[in-house]
């Protein structure tokens, strides 16, 4: 394979038709051996489930060049157990961690030199995505799966180094209480486009958006975790069945308690208690990090640290984690996979 022209320094979050994707179909209740394939087009029913009534589920994760030249994964065992919760939600076949973990390698691996290089700041980001297929009509669990990842290089979300954004309440939500919030589905981010753009068109980096029954508690950041930092070195980040659980929240939350010693709080963080916070963040897989400058509520700005500047806690806690993931940070115990 011949080294990619591109332009590392400059990627942005696009699609890109790879050489390799991993794709494996469930049938008659088994999944087949999975394979390796150049074709990047699905051929589905017209009548299949995840078209017409959603039934889907996703995930998002990044393969990172580490300064000895080799390949690493980030916790993949986590997207793999959080996929089998959605597919429960949504009665799809489970994939089992191993395959997914597996087939996460494969595709790394097969698309080795599209991995951007150590130092750009890029990575190549995996896609797993499952889908109901098979032909029926009826509201109903689809009689067949596909399973597939493909994979493209993206670069880092802020080029120039970290930088605070600025993001507005939404009137819309995501989810609802006992919906499918706490699950990586396509119809979240269906009920999602609308307001996001809303928000940026009125110059705002996403919306944010409440908890879905009393409009009160901040739950998400567009499609990222909430964290705020406090003068006495808590780290808060909103507890809810309708937030998705993200898995670099997760990883924040034990570094900040482990490795920095804060106390780390999963509560309610309500719009009229942001003055206690002195520093604030989203963050998942795509943003890493991003530093929250303020939010828009109603007439009022909220600022936390500054629109300008980024925080010390959050800086610290960004350098942390993307030093693990790229390798030069010693992990914990199991985050990290060789591929
Ligand atoms: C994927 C996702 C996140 C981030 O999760 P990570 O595991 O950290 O990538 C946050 N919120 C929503 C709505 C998401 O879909």
């Amino acid at each position: 394979m011949t080294i990619p022209d591109l332009d590392w320094n400059n990627l942005g979050f696009e699609y890109r038709d790879l050489p390799f994707r991993y794709i494996s179909k469930w049938k008659d209740g088994k999944w087949d051996a999975g394979t390796l394939t150049e074709d990047s087009t699905l051929h589905v029913s017209e009548a299949s489930a995840a078209l017409h009534y959603g039934q889907q589920g996703f995930e998002g994760l990044k393969a990172y060049r580490t300064k000895d030249g080799s390949v690493q994964l980030f916790r993949p065992d986590k997207n793999a157990e959080r996929l089998q919760k959605t597919a429960d939600r949504l009665i799809m076949p489970h994939v089992e961690t191993e395959q997914f973990v597996e087939a996460c390698r494969q595709v790394v691996a097969a698309n080795i030199d599209w991995v951007p290089p150590y130092g750009s700041g890029a990575t190549l980001y995996l896609r797993p995505l499952l889908i109901g297929v098979g032909s029926v009509i009826g509201v109903r669990p689809a009689p067949e799966y596909i399973f597939t990842i493909f994979a493209m290089p993206v670069g880092p979300y802020y080029k120039g180094g970290l930088k605070p954004n600025n993001y507005i309440t939404a009137e819309f939500d995501r989810a609802a209480p006992h919906g499918t919030g706490a699950n990586k589905v396509g119809g979240n981010y269906a009920a999602s486009i609308l307001p996001g753009q809303l928000a940026h068109d009125a110059g705002f980096a996403d919306c944010v958006y409440l908890d879905p029954a009393t409009h009160t508690k901040i739950e998400e950041i567009g499609g990222a975790n909430f964290f705020g930092i406090t003068a006495d070195n808590q780290f808060i980040t909103p507890l809810s069945p309708s937030i998705l659980p993200s898995i670099t929240k997760y990883s924040l939350l034990h570094i900040a308690g482990e490795r920095f010693g804060m106390e780390t709080i999963e509560g309610d963080v309500p719009l009229d208690g942001l003055d206690k916070f002195v520093e604030a963040g989203a963050c998942g897989t795509a943003a890493v990090i991003s530093p929250i400058g303020g939010i828009q509520i109603g007439d009022n700005f909220h600022k936390f640290y500054s629109t300008e500047e980024v925080g010390p806690v959050t800086t610290k806690l960004y350098n942390e984690l993307v030093g693990i993931q790229f390798g030069d940070i010693e992990a914990p115990e199991g985050w990290i996979v060789k591929v």
